[in-house]
């Protein structure tokens, strides 16, 4: 059998803090505390972004954890290869441990390299590390000392690979905490040495863990500035180690995703099972089908079970509504899938993030609320919808989720006969009509009026800021009636304690 995921994360947490010495600290949020830069949580630091700028103390030399995490926006952004391979999703879980200013580089690696060779008993000659080779435009050498450091653990040196800055320095955002990384691959097939492939994006050759060595912060002005510590950030995909360690070469053939796919069999009308094929000829339309909604589901619950608002976030709001629309045309299931859905991953992830099973009344109200109306928009919208696709061959490339809200921009301004697409439109197109760069540039092209992006990145910068001063939990918001008061507040981020339930994994 299968060791099963939850012992792989547990294992995790049990070889960082019982057998070395961290501590353990809870996932937070995946909205961000108090960071205008970020509109999700993208990696496990991201909490610690303070105490890695030195601006907080830390209660903790070193830490570990799991931490919730979203990529769908900003400079980590993987929405558009969701359902094309296996091993990207919106949600993911990343296992990470932290050395703030104690240990560095080569307890970093050598710890790492236990792990997933003594520990889970990887096999050696399927491991490739790589290494920071220097970048000219940062301005910043070679990292020798960890080629060094690989090969004093024993990594033969063809497998010791060296990439730029592209691969190899790791920055949480456009400004912040940043520096050289060392990443370690795994070769899902076997021995034969495959070195030429790593990073070549490979289903079966993926990236599993990147060891950062934060040193640095790099400022607006797009200058990088040597930080007063030095400290160790890592982060590892659960999912893929998950897959690796069930021997399979997709996360979506492991615990962490199987039973979702059932649940979406099942509560289908008559279609095929997963048959976990890639590609995009049409019969593998329907894996990858299920694939998406299989992903959407995990990253609607999580958010949902965090606070976010689909009504403020419009990342989350198309994401709900694309899980609609394949509910409905692909899986047949007129209404109910999605916030069916919402129950197996809350019992699938509850018991690690206990948030979720806390506020799944809410979680299903929204979803059940959000359904109505995005039904009741695309409707309306219908007719002209077709109309428009049939008239203007350019709208066919957008995708019908955005309907209801592009016809409805495309009226207003087809009715107020603008000739540029200025600041205060752009940002209501956005804010107001949930269309995001991309669709307004193609409004702006097939209106044929003028639209300069820079003008809506700037407000939407403003906007950031503005809107992290007031509560994310409005009192006379649109779901007041329909939401209880118990979101969680965000600012749980900072707890340190073990799990509750730990023994039950064990
Ligand atoms: P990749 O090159 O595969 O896109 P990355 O370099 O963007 O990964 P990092 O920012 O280094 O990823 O994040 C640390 C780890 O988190 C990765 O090594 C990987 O195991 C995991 N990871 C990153 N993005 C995703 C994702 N979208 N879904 C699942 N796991 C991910
Ligand atoms: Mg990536
Ligand atoms: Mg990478
Ligand atoms: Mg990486």
């Amino acid at each position: 059998r299968d060791i099963c995921s939850r012992v792989i994360r547990q294992r995790f947490l049990d070889y960082f803090i019982v057998e070395n010495g961290h501590s353990f600290v809870q996932s937070s949020p995946v909205v961000p505390y108090c960071d205008p830069t970020l509109s999700f949580v993208n990696a496990g630091m991201n909490q610690f972004k303070g105490v890695l700028l030195s601006t907080q103390t830390p209660r903790y030399k070193k830490v570990a954890n799991s931490q919730k995490c979203i990529r769908v926006g900003g400079k980590h952004n993987d929405l558009n290869i969701i359902g094309k391979d296996g091993y990207h999703h919106t949600f993911f879980e990343m296992l990470g441990s932290w050395s703030f200013g104690d240990y560095f580089k080569r307890d970093a690696c050598k710890l790492a390299w236990d792990l997933l060779t003594n520990v889970y008993k990887l096999s050696k000659s399927r491991l490739y590390v790589t290494y920071f080779k220097g970048d000219e435009s940062l301005g910043l050498p070679e990292d020798l000392e960890t080629k060094d450091i690989w090969k004093e653990i024993g990594v033969p040196e063809e497998r010791i690979l060296p990439f730029g800055g592209k691969h190899n320095f790791w920055e949480m955002g456009v400004t912040g905490p940043c520096g050289p990384c060392t990443e370690i691959h795994v070769d899902h097939m076997g021995a034969t040495n495959r070195a030429e492939f790593v990073n070549k994006g490979l289903h079966d050759l993926t990236e599993l863990w990147n060891i950062v060595f934060i040193q640095y912060n790099r400022h607006l002005d797009g200058t990088i500035k040597a930080l007063p510590q030095k400290h160790v950030d890592t982060g590892m995909g659960f999912e893929r180690l998950t897959s690796i360690l069930q021997g399979k070469t997709s996360n979506y053939d492991t615990d962490n995703f199987v039973y979702l796919l059932n649940a979406i069999h099942k509560n289908s009308r008559g279609l095929p099972k997963y048959g976990g094929t890639f590609g995009e000829k049409d019969w593998n339309k329907l894996d990858t089908s299920y694939r998406i909604l299989a992903d959407h589901m995990r990253m609607i619950t999580v958010c949902l079970g965090d606070g976010v608002i689909p009504e403020q976030n419009q990342k989350l709001r198309r994401i709900l509504r694309k899980a609609f629309l394949l509910s409905e045309t692909v899986f047949k299931k007129e209404n109910g899938l999605v916030k069916e859905l919402t129950n197996y991953v809350v019992e699938n992830l509850g018991p690690v993030y206990p948030e979720l099973e806390r506020n799944i009344a809410q979680i299903q109200l929204i979803v059940d609320y959000e359904e109505e109306v995005y039904k009741s928009l695309r409707e309306s919208v219908a007719k002209d919808w077709e109309k428009l696709t049939k008239e203007k061959k350019k709208f066919l490339e957008i995708d019908v989720v955005e309907s209801p809200s592009f016809i409805a921009a495309y009226k207003e301004l087809a009715f107020l006969d603008v000739k540029e697409i200025d600041r205060d439109l752009a940002f209501k197109l956005y804010d107001t009509y949930g269309l995001d760069e991309d669709l307004i540039s193609k409004m702006s092209t097939v209106l044929n009026i003028k639209f300069d992006p820079e003008v809506l990145h700037e407000e939407l910068e403003k906007a950031k800021c503005r809107s992290k001063e007031n509560s994310l939990y409005e009192e006379d918001g649109v779901y007041s009636n329909l939401v209880n008061k118990n979101l969680p507040k965000t600012d749980d981020s900072f707890k340190y304690s073990y799990f509750k339930n730990k023994d039950k994994y064990v």
